[in-house]
């Protein structure tokens, strides 16, 4: 017994070893609170789980870059153009206005809702876990920032010119090989500094929430009824649907994206958590790279299962907060919106909140009550951020599973025409 005990552990260290982290996350967080620490504390306390953020969110670039065969100095040129439409993408006019907090170290965005006559009636404002405000204001840099779909269909197309240009292409091409190859190399080493930063990742966010005996039944059964949507379609739909296309197991597949769903998990981001996704579905899923280099980062910013399911349940709650009655059209229109912005919401945490702005006045119910349900969301975003990537690995293997006729294996030779005699 001892001995498989041993293989188990030694196969599965990294996963035992994050699904520990979580737990002692968890306690850590709990018995800290008791212990009133003041704000630049838990700030300093927080420092390590920013850092394993950060270093997802560097990995992203280069490494959708790069397995889409994009040049590098162009990636710089379409990033700066990012950088200045970002700001504009960020406000939803004209009822959210967004501010930076200038007082912390933190970046806060400020959502003010606005009345008609453009005063602000209510506030609130979303920790988007931040690099410091010096690079905030100059430079997006992060997966904040980045428009990561943009970049994957610019990489494509540069991809399809190159692989036209035959010889003249081979020295760029060569040099995003080796790029990719460093990329999933640096993956390989962060991924161990991975339990300790979500140690404090998770500590960290326990220690910023308010007080859980302050949400109220109503918000509890809000809670719950998110949970059981997110289990059903992540345990149950997203699997059967694996199931009956592709003929193989969901649970082996599942198995293999494990590290990916704690990280996304610990950090409440499908973006920050693409490098790993990448790394489990090559190495753990054997998918074809040239298929997870473009469905991975496609799926990771537009399909999002467990977002669209919480827009809609939080639409319905608020609905039912103001006692106001909803028709079978407007349940409808909350699902089609529902869907659609949890297509516009980016990969980075609480995105969704933002978006439920765009389902909210879509059936006219007041975007003010979006506060309601800001005290649990923390807890919530992680639970559908994690449906967000099951959806998309799942997706990926689907795509592999269809498209297995028209791949020839990596590193085969592309048969090519009769050569005329
Ligand atoms: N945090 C989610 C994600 O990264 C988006 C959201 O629903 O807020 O997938």
């Amino acid at each position: 017994v001892w001995g498989r005990v041993k293989n188990v552990c030694k196969q599965n260290g990294l996963l035992i070893l994050s699904v520990l982290a979580v737990v002692i996350g968890c306690l850590l967080g709990f018995f800290l609170r008791g212990k009133q620490l003041s704000e630049q504390e838990v700030k300093y306390f927080q420092f390590p789980g920013e850092l394993l953020m950060r270093m997802l969110k560097m990995l992203i670039l280069p490494l959708v870059v790069s397995s889409n065969m994009f040049p590098a100095n162009l990636v710089q040129a379409t990033f700066q153009q990012y950088r200045t439409q970002r700001v504009a993408e960020l406000i939803p006019k004209p009822t959210v206005a967004q501010l930076l907090d200038e007082t912390t170290t933190r970046r806060v965005y400020i959502y003010g809702i606005q009345d008609d006559n453009g005063t602000d009636t209510q506030n609130f404002s979303l920790d988007l876990t931040p690099p410091p405000d010096v690079i905030v204001k100059t430079s997006p840099g992060t997966s904040e920032g980045m428009n990561v779909l943009g970049i994957v269909i610019f990489s494509a197309t540069m991809g399809i010119m190159l692989g036209r240009m035959g010889p003249n292409g081979s020295a760029l091409v060569n040099f995003c090989q080796s790029l990719n190859e460093a990329v999933l190399k640096i993956v390989a080493i962060v991924i161990w500094y991975f339990p300790f930063g979500i140690v404090f990742l998770v500590a960290g966010k326990i220690l910023e929430m308010d007080d859980p005996s302050a949400m109220g039944k109503k918000l509890g059964f809000y809670a719950i009824t998110v949970v059981m949507g997110l289990v059903l379609h992540g345990l149950f739909i997203l699997p059967a649907m694996y199931f009956f296309i592709t003929k193989k197991s969901p649970i082996v597949y599942i198995r293999g994206i494990l590290q990916a769903l704690l990280i996304s998990l610990a950090t409440s981001s499908s973006s920050a958590t693409l490098p790993i996704t990448f790394k489990c579905l090559l190495e753990n899923n054997h998918i074809d790279r040239r298929i997870i280099r473009f469905v991975l980062p496609v799926g990771a910013t537009i399909n999002m299962d467990g977002t669209a399911l919480y827009e809609a349940v939080a639409a319905i709650f608020i609905a039912q907060v103001n006692n106001y009655e909803l028709d079978f059209g407007q349940i409808i229109t909350i699902s089609i919106t529902a869907t659609a912005a949890s297509i516009g919401a980016a990969g980075i945490p609480q995105a969704g909140l933002v978006t439920m702005v765009i389902v909210l006045t879509s059936v006219g119910l007041p975007t003010d009550d979006i506060t309601l349900i800001i005290a649990v969301d923390w807890a919530l975003d992680r639970f559908r951020t994690m449906v967000n990537v099951m959806g998309d690995a799942l997706a990926t293997g689907i795509m592999a599973h269809i498209c297995r006729k028209d791949f020839v294996k990596e590193g085969e030779q592309v048969r090519t025409s009769k050569v005329r005699s």
